[in-house]
């Protein structure tokens, strides 16, 4: 059983609050983590030693930062299967699976780590005799509250990014992967000065006292929800608030496109990860000319996957996904596969293909996260843009069509941070978008993380006058 305790200021102690939390395997049911839960003095202390820090790792240079980062991320890829165990153990997902994820997140310390150090600034054009500057410098205390479905790689991101540019930061992750968490930060820290990197441990109230609490920054990877109250807090202090939120990504499939390849794509993006993946398909719009073969194909490719796929995170989770596509069945949409929560331990859920969805059903209309293709049959591409446009997200869309005026249109006009044409997946290296509507604000990722981590000051310097 996995035990896991708070970092406050270079000390490791158990959480003050006199509540414990279990994590339980999704896979079994066995208990895995034990979690005594951080309390608000537990929070407002981790805060304390980050402010007190600040000015210190502030004024390092970026270059020590850098090798910091870079050797905090050597020991987390040495540590790939113990963590890829962890993770597995605590949120389901395939331990090969998992590693990759790790692998993504070991790059991202990695690219943070040579980013950061060529970060910079601006020289203005003014007086000659002046000099005027736009200068970058951290924003000081960095929250950073993080969500289990990707836990590695998420963390490492926002970490690595307000590390290296000079922040001090205090890291709660999920309750439901706290002893991932609780290694990463292990592996992390020592490379830094005490109290650069503080972890609190606890669920929503934890994650509410530390956004409550005098930080600059609230950076949040998570539901709608919580970034929206997370919000509010900000409204009250002051910090900036960073949210990387929910989405419900739709795919739409145009006439002329192969049925069977185009299913092939809509498996991946609905049931990769079990659903669970911020960018995963959640929504279906197919162009009735296809409709038929594709919705074939899809049922084929979800039994397929049902054989491959790991739990959903745990049996909370599950009963919400299981209420969306029973609603949905109750008020008529076709299960062409799966739809029903099967025998035996664990919190598994079976590739789901809904026929004969409608706009007003939940499984359309909210986030689902879990292994569920909803699919409505639309008369035209322009009824299928109009349709996958009118949503409470705008996280990301996947347009599959042979025309290159239709994926011309798609990505110019649906509201997403990130529009994909002809795969579901993919993306180069450096790429970062804005959320927009009830999927955040702000760059989440990239090389822009940098700029959000940091604050600028525009400077201006005249020599002083003569005779002095
Ligand atoms: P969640 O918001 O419930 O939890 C995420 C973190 O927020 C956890 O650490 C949790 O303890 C904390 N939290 C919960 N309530 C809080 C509160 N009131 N104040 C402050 N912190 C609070 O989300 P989750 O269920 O862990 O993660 C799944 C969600 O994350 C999905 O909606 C998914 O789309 C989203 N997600 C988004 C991205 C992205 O890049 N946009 C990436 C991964 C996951």
């Amino acid at each position: 059983m996995n035990h896991v305790r708070q970092l406050i200021g270079g000390t490791w102690t158990e959480g003050g609050s006199g509540r414990t939390l279990t994590v339980f395997d999704p896979s079994t049911g066995a208990p895995v983590s034990t979690v005594p839960v951080s309390s608000d003095a537990d929070v407002t202390a981790a805060v304390r030693t980050a402010r007190h820090t600040a000015p210190g790792w502030a004024a390092t240079s970026p270059g020590d930062r850098a090798a910091a980062l870079r050797a905090a991320a050597a020991d987390v890829e040495r540590a790939t299967g113990e963590l890829a165990a962890l993770m597995h153990a605590e949120m389901g997902k395939p331990a090969g699976e998992a590693a990759d994820s790790i692998a993504a997140g070991v790059g991202t310390l990695r690219q943070y780590a040579e980013l950061g150090p060529v970060h910079r600034g601006r020289a203005l054009a003014g007086d000659d005799s002046a000099i005027d500057l736009m200068a970058y410098g951290p924003r000081g205390v960095v929250a950073v509250i993080t969500p289990w479905n990707d836990p590695v790689a998420v963390a490492c991101g926002l970490l690595g990014a307000a590390l290296v540019t000079g922040n001090t930061v205090v890291h709660k992750p999920s309750e439901r992967t706290p002893a991932t968490g609780h290694r990463l930060a292990e592996l992390l820290a020592p490379h830094f000065p005490d109290g650069v990197l503080s972890l609190v441990n606890g669920d929503g109230p934890v994650g509410a006292a530390l956004a409550a609490s005098e930080v600059d920054v609230v950076a949040h990877v998570g539901s709608t929800a919580t970034g929206r109250s997370i919000a509010a807090a900000c409204a009250e202090t002051g910090a900036k608030a960073l949210l990387e939120n929910g989405g419900s990504d739709p795919l739409i499939v145009d006439a002329g496109v192969d049925p069977a390849w185009a299913a092939a794509q809509a498996a991946t993006g609905a049931f990769a990860n079990s659903g669970q993946i911020c960018v995963a398909v959640e929504r279906i719009y197919v162009h009735r000319d296809v409709a038929d073969a594709f919705l074939t194909a899809l049922a084929d490719e979800a039994t397929a996957w049902t054989a491959r796929i790991g739990p959903l995170v745990d049996t909370r989770l599950r009963d919400g996904v299981h209420a969306q596509v029973s609603t949905a069945i109750e008020a008529g949409a076709r299960p062409l596969a799966g739809g029903t929560i099967p025998d035996g331990p664990g919190a598994f859920y079976p590739a789901t293909v809904l026929a004969g969805c409608t706009d007003e059903m939940s499984v359309m209309r909210d986030e689902t996260f879990g292994p569920v293709a909803p699919v409505m049959v639309v008369a035209s591409f322009e009824e299928a843009l109009k349709r996958a446009a009118d949503s409470p997200y705008g996280l990301a869309a996947t347009v599959l069509t042979p025309s290159m005026g239709h994926a011309q249109r798609a990505w110019r006009e649906l509201p997403a941070g990130t529009v994909k044409v002809n795969a579901v997946f993919g993306g180069a290296p450096g790429g970062a978008a804005h959320p927009r509507r009830g999927s955040g604000q702000g760059f989440g990722y990239g090389p822009e993380l940098l700029d959000e981590m940091t604050a600028t000051k525009a400077v201006h310097i005249e020599a002083p006058p003569s005779g002095w």
